[in-house]
């Protein structure tokens, strides 16, 4: 009500971050959104730039939708150190005056339209990240995706990345590749599942890149990097039987994305629910049949997973993670894994999905 009243007064709103960066020293700023992969992609970035800049006593700073307010991080950021910021679509609808050095948006996808009202406005918002860049700024996009495929086109320098085609970073034969560079132009990934983290990997080169890193630093933390908690994680074997912390998939899409990473033959042992979010269960279906032996449903979503999920897999209704462990630990063979990628919320057992990603490793960890 107050922001409606204000809009209504035309009186102006500044959000958060651009209140933040007016009283920042540097003006090397990035930015990354997207509706997946924003604080992988953020954290591999701001690894880059904060090792190449450690070489000449500076730092990269960390900050954003990452955890870590932009207005209690800038301060520390000196004239040459570099800004690395996770921005979500919600920071950037409320933001006008924003003019990031280099920007990246990873993919669109809808997402938070109960926020937003539709897919345009949510794209408005995204697209805010560059209304203010200029020529000698770069912009990063997902040439893959439907909606920004089109912003190559634009006034600003574009940098393309593809799975798909030879693109400004593409993948080919095992490896990442820059076009048009004169030196050593592939990279080896980090060894993390699934074509999206090859995705979030290019934006992250082509980001440090920009910011003038050298190849040689993107490659060493490349072949350190093994992504963050809770996403795809791996915790424990036991009696060959692997178990992964996925806690940060609270939506379908994820739990989708995980099992088509990490699925090869029908040997896992899904830990599905928490609170529902109001999207179906079916586009599982197919993933299940292949890739799933039994899903152990647990929390609120039970009724409507277990009527989503009819008849495609052995369905078990575990209640709790802590029985689901239990009931795998039992059950699994030798070359089985065990994965935990809800595909919803955790609010009804859990403070949150880090709370809920912890305690199943502890769990997890306590199995003799
Ligand atoms: P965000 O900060 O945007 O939520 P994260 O890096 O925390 O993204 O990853 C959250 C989940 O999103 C991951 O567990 C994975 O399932 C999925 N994901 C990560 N990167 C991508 C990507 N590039 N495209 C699609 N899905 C992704």
């Amino acid at each position: 009500p107050v922001i409606k009243e204000l809009n209504k007064k035309k009186i102006p709103i500044f959000s958060e971050i651009e209140t933040a960066l007016s009283f920042s020293k540097t003006k090397n700023i990035i930015m990354i959104t997207g509706t997946n992969g924003k604080s992988t992609t953020t954290y591999l970035t701001w690894l880059m730039l904060n090792n190449y800049l450690k070489k000449k006593e500076g730092r990269a700073i960390l900050c954003g939708n990452i955890g870590k307010p932009v207005s209690k991080e800038i301060l520390k950021a000196k004239k040459n150190d570099w800004v690395v910021m996770e921005v979500s679509s919600y920071q950037l609808e409320d933001s006008t005056y924003i003019k990031p050095k280099v920007a990246a948006i990873l993919n669109i996808t809808p997402d938070h339209i109960e926020h937003h009202g539709d897919m345009d406005n949510y794209i408005k918002a995204k697209f805010k990240i560059f209304s203010r860049m200029d020529e000698k700024d770069f912009l990063i996009i997902n040439e893959d995706d439907h909606y920004l495929k089109k912003l190559k086109n634009n006034k600003l320098k574009v940098l393309g990345f593809s799975t798909q085609k030879e693109s400004d970073s593409f993948y080919k034969k095992g490896y990442i590749w820059i076009k048009n560079s004169n030196k050593k132009n592939k990279f080896k990934p980090a060894p993390l599942p699934g074509v999206h983290n090859i995705e979030n990997q290019m934006a992250s080169i082509l980001m440090a890149i920009s910011a003038g890193c050298d190849f040689k630093t993107i490659q060493k933390t490349l072949n350190d990097f093994r992504g963050l908690e809770h996403r795809i994680e791996f915790v424990r074997e036991i009696r060959g039987v692997k178990y992964i912390n996925d806690s940060k998939a609270t939506n379908v899409d994820s739990t989708l994305i995980a099992l088509r990473a990490l699925g090869k033959k029908k040997n896992i042992w899904l830990i599905l629910g928490g609170t529902h979010k109001n999207s179906p269960y079916t586009p599982l279906m197919p993933f299940i049949k292949k890739y799933v032996k039994e899903v152990l449903i647990i929390g609120e979503a039970t009724p409507i997973i277990k009527k989503d999920l009819k008849g495609c897999a052995k369905l078990r209704d575990a209640k709790t993670i802590k029985n689901a462990i239990e009931i795998a630990n039992r059950s699994a063979k030798k070359g089985d894994m065990v994965l935990l990628s809800p595909a919803c919320a955790s609010f009804d057992q859990f403070k949150n999905f880090e709370d809920r990603g912890k305690k199943f490793k502890k769990w997890v960890n306590e199995i003799e």
